[in-house]
């Protein structure tokens, strides 16, 4: 099989039957029909990298089952016999989790499994109350992901009503003795009480599941340092106070296997040759390559490694996309889901500045640059859709003026996914991460290009601080307001208008996408996107842009002297070790799950070869 090659099987023991007699008797209990829905199980091998061990990753897929008759599936009784067996032992294997299961909520989005688990316990096995809940709240563990308001999810109590009534009672007398406890602790706080409630009044009654999932679990972790201490102080501030040793960080990271070994194998190769492979399974060997920082050769190497990169992905571009671009520019590169939080618009704005720089004096010196911009926008994102249509609207004129020529041009990089990430992060100069301070939790695509030898612009946000923090902020290209300034400029509050008036470049590139200088056809195309960034705009794009663009320039003066650019970007992969998911995991089994790494001694005896995996454990 080659490396990488992606394979979803079902599984050889399928897990359904949910006999329809027994729904019939459900709905006239409730008086609505449930719907009957296969869960068919599909399980992906996720091989371990040289360690003799394969896990399986079991995803389930919900299927209407009259697609699929069961009776000509059952040949020998085959399911029947499986179903007996396997779901007997299913159960009971996760009936009794106790203190050797975890079960790790990757966001609130399943947060029901908290009064399901109960429902189990205290319903079926008879437990009680407060035996049942000390398991539960053992078992669970809570990730949050975000800290936008919109993105947390609050379910009306009306719909769980109606869908899952057992659970709204687990859930409601779960409640009723957290806010006991709350209020034995705080008496006469009732503004405490609303806060912390799982149930809202405000506007039709509704569950805060990311409360839900915090009673629920023994540990609550943040993604980055920022980003815990926001949930710590600010965003679940009551919940710590409550119980502060319950509130952990465990910083994000990405597989050096995936994000360099596979999708840029040259620079891999290079760093081998210099520390070793040892550094495949334990990244923070990387920091040996700081005793090669004044190996000009090798810094040379490093150079062309990613020359090679840039002019392969531009042959990609060119075969796929039928767009030619310059090779020997700047690739700065802007890669993940288009929101307003991610500043794309930032971006843009400096790309019209740049535009009309040229413009206005086009025989001065200017370090060429292919600024290229991919992601999604979700269906229903009717303002993510406009700045999609700026860029390319945008893309459309600077592309096409002769004056320009192959100083600048702009790249919108459709179906922005996991398999394009792997061609265009090796291909990067510049990685642009430059949201709010504040308002990414941790990021991922700025450790993949910083591993991949990219320089970043960025805020002081998400693990942009920590990558600071290993490499040294001289070393990364940062600006903008900082958290405390946000929060500061809110405080005095936000004028957009008022940076509009006093900075010319500003109001000249507004202006144009305001009159339609790109979109000629229908001059007010971006009058909503314009409105909202002089009158709603919760991002403050307009407080960043000047030191922004100033750190553009910064940017290209480095990249006009190749030695001082290629020993910092020794210095950032140097300096990337911390960002592996192997530390991450580590952390995790550590702090949270309890559960100690198992020494595998691998064997590499005739069985193994046999494929008898053989794999002796101490
Ligand atoms: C890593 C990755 C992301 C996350 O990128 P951020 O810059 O951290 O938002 C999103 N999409 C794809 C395809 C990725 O590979």
């Amino acid at each position: 099989m080659e490396p990488g090659t992606e394979f979803r099987v079902p599984s050889p023991s399928p897990v359904f039957n949910l006999r329809p007699r027994i729904w019939e008797t459900v709905s006239s209990c409730f008086g609505f029909i449930p719907q009957v829905v296969l869960a068919l199980p599909y399980d992906t091998p996720v091989p371990g990298y040289m360690n003799n061990t394969v896990n399986t990753m079991r995803l389930w897929s919900a299927r209407a089952p009259n697609d699929f008759n069961l009776r000509d599936f059952n040949v020998g009784d085959y399911i029947q016999a499986v179903l007996d067996r396997n779901l007997a032992e299913n159960i009971s294997r996760v009936l009794y989790p106790n203190d050797n299961v975890a079960i790790q909520l990757n966001d609130t989005h399943p947060s029901l499994a908290i009064p399901e688990l109960m429902r189990i316990f205290v319903d079926i096995e008879k437990l009680p109350w407060s035996k049942a809940w000390d398991i539960t709240r053992k078992t669970f563990a809570y990730t949050n992901h975000t800290v936008l308001p919109e993105a947390l999810e609050r379910w009306p109590v009306e719909l769980v009503e109606k869908l899952l009534p057992r659970h709204l009672q687990i859930i409601y007398e779960i409640n009723q003795k957290h806010l006991d406890k709350i209020a034995a602790l705080f008496p006469k706080d009732v503004d405490r009480l609303r806060r912390m409630s799982l149930i809202e009044e405000e506007g039709g009654k509704r569950i805060n599941m990311a409360h839900l999932c915090i009673v629920g679990s023994h540990a609550v972790n943040g993604v980055a340092k920022i980003h815990s201490d926001i949930l710590k102080t600010q965003v679940f501030k009551d919940f710590s106070e409550l119980e502060p040793d319950k509130f952990q960080n465990k910083t994000n990271g990405i597989t050096p296997r995936r994000w360099l070994l596979l999708c840029n194998p040259g620079l891999a190769e290079l760093i081998a040759e210099k520390i070793g492979e040892a550094y495949v399974k334990d990244l923070s060997q990387l920091t040996r390559l700081h005793g090669f920082l004044g190996d000009d050769v090798f810094l040379r190497e490093i150079a062309k490694v990613k020359q090679e990169n840039k002019l392969k992905f531009s042959q990609f571009l060119e075969k796929e996309y039928k767009v030619k671009i310059n090779p020997s520019s700047m690739f700065d590169v802007h890669v993940k889901r288009i929101h307003e939080y991610k500043r794309q618009l930032l971006n843009c704005l400096h790309v019209v500045t740049m535009y009309n720089r040229i413009k206005k004096d086009p025989k001065k010196s200017f370090v060429p640059r292919t600024v290229i911009i991919g992601g999604k926008a979700a269906p229903g994102y009717y303002m993510a859709k406009m700045i999609i249509k700026l860029i390319t609207s945008v893309a459309a004129v600077v592309n096409n003026d002769p004056v320009v020529g192959s100083k600048l041009k702009v790249i919108f990089l459709e179906n922005y996914r996991v398999s394009l990430a792997e061609k265009v992060i090796p291909a990067t100069d510049l990685s642009e991460q430059i949201s709010t301070a504040g308002t990414e939790a941790s990021g991922t695509g700025n450790m993949k290009f910083m591993l991949n030898g990219a320089l970043t612009i960025g805020t002081m946000d998400g693990a942009n601080v920590e990558m600071a923090e290993e490499a040294g902020e001289e070393n990364l290209f940062i600006f903008g307001m900082r958290i405390d300034d946000v929060a500061a400029l809110d405080k005095k509050g936000y004028v957009a208008k008022e940076y509009y008036e006093a900075l010319p470049e500003l109001k000249l590139a507004v202006d144009q996408i305001d009159k339609g200088f790109f979109s000629p056809k229908q001059p007010d195309l971006f009058k909503d996107l314009v409105n909202m960034l002089f009158y709603h705009d919760r991002f403050k794009v307009f407080a960043d842009y000047e030191a922004y663009v100033k750190c553009q320039e910064k940017v290209s003066q480095l990249y006009m002297n190749p030695k001082a650019w290629n020993m910092m970007v020794l210095k950032n992969i140097a300096a990337s070790g911390k960002f592996s998911s192997d530390r991450t995991i580590k952390e995790y089994a550590r702090d949270i799950w309890n559960v100690e790494p198992s020494d595998l001694k691998i064997s590499l005896s005739s069985e193994a070869s046999n494929g008898v995996n053989k794999a002796d454990r101490k």
